[in-house]
Parts: C-alpha cells; structure tokens; sequence
C-alpha cells in the first residue's frame, strides 16, 4: 500500500517522538529536516501543508531556487561547497551544515558581512577513509580557533554522514560525535573562547535516524523516508 506524504512525515514524526520517549530527551530537542533534494515544488508545499518548515537542499542552485519560492521556510544546505556559488548559498541558508575547509569560511565570512548579516554554520566531521567531505577529528580544534576569529561566522555544532553499513556502527560513530562536540567545548572554554558553544548534532538520515537520536542528535536530515513513496524503512 502506498503511502501519501503526510502518512509518511507523520510516521517518521511519530517514531523520533517515541525515540525521544524511550531515552528520556525532550521532544522538542530534535528536529526533522526533510531532505527535500529529489523533489519538486509541488511536493514542498504538500509538506508545508502538513507542517514542515525545515527542508534541507544539497545543491545551491535547488536551494536559491526553492528559497525564493518559499522563502518563508528555513532552508538548510547539506551539500558540498563550492566557492563560486556560496553567494547563492550565504543569507539564504539558515544553516551551512557542511563547512570544513577555511578558505570556504573566510568566503562565508565576507560575504555575510557584505549582507551585515551573520551566517550559522556546522562544522563537518568526517567517518573514515571512504568519505572524502568533513575534516578529520584531529583538525576540528584548529579549524574552530579559525572560524571563532571570523565575526560574520558563527559555528553552531557539527555534523556527520555515517558511512552506509550496519546500524550498530552508525550508532558509534553518532556516539563518537557526541565526545567529540563536549571535548571540542571543554577546549574551547579553556582556551578563552567559551563564547563559542557547539550544541547542534547534524547525525541521522532516513536509514538511521532511530540510531542518532538516542545519541544526542539534534538535527537529523530524513529525506527518502519522507518523499520517497517507495521507500521501505
Ligand atoms: C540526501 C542527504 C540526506 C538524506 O538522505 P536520505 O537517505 O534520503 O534520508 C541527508 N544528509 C545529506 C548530507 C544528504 O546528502
């Protein structure tokens, strides 16, 4: 039996609710990005029309696009950055959350400051050899200190794309980000930098949202689970 995009938002609505449930966090802690990449306008404003208003784009030109046919809605870039089109990207996105290299962060930065504007951002973590987006766990602190001395940047948290497998090392490696983001905060704070705060967890997609949430996520990015008729979850 098919499922239309409401049963399928509110079925995924429904299981973070009883994974916040089952580990005691708040409800109001997560929350859903549709992941609206594969899908048209139409589809948008059917997920409007059930009470979505984080989408997540991965392309630039897909979310000015978008954005400026709902711009009333939070949209969030997932994708990989290119300098030449950050400008599509800067004061439309209500979040980056895929930033690691400096060079796109000083971009970022005068671009926001052109806008008198600040620009949030996450800071992508990477799983491992097989991904070549995010920056190694070993580089965060430095690239941190970096974005601290840009004043038109502000760093909210981190995010990771789990390598696809089993569930129980995806469930690791959101746990691994959750140490991360508290080391990465202690640091911070003895370092004289502790007006800089990393809450945000980017960590979840359809196939293992149900593992982030336990682990602390705070944003997860469900797109298939929710505009996708036949995806089987
Ligand atoms: C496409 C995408 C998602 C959503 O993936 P689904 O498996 O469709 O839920 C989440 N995060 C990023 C970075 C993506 O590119």
């Amino acid at each position: 039996m098919r499922m239309t995009l409401r049963q399928r938002y509110e079925l995924v609505e429904n299981k973070v609710a009883q994974a916040c449930d089952a580990c005691g966090r708040d409800r109001e802690g997560v929350r859903i990005i549709a992941v609206s990449k594969t899908v048209d306008l139409d589809a948008v404003e059917e997920a409007i029309a059930v009470g979505v208003h984080d989408f997540g784009e991965n392309r630039p030109a897909e979310l000015l696009r978008k954005f400026e046919a709902f711009p009333q809605e939070r949209w969030h870039f997932i994708g990989n950055i290119q300098s030449r089109q950050l400008p599509s990207i800067v004061g439309r996105a209500c979040l980056i959350h895929s930033l690691y290299e400096r060079k796109h962060a000083e971009k970022i930065d005068s671009l926001a400051a052109k806008a008198g504007i600040v620009q949030d951002v996450l800071i992508e973590v990477n799983d491992g050899e097989e991904n070549k987006q995010g920056l190694e766990p070993d580089a965060l602190f430095e690239m941190l200190a970096f974005c601290h001395g840009l004043k038109h940047v502000r760093v909210k948290g981190l995010m990771i794309m789990a390598l696809r497998g089993d569930l129980q090392s995806a469930r690791a490696t959101f746990a691994d980000l959750a140490i991360l983001r508290d080391t990465m905060n202690s640091k911070l704070a003895a370092s004289g930098m502790a007006d800089m705060v990393l809450h945000e967890l980017s960590m979840g997609m359809s196939d293992d949202y149900l593992e982030a949430i336990p682990e602390g996520a705070t944003m997860v990015r469900v797109g298939r689970a929710i505009f996708s008729d036949d995806y089987a979850g």
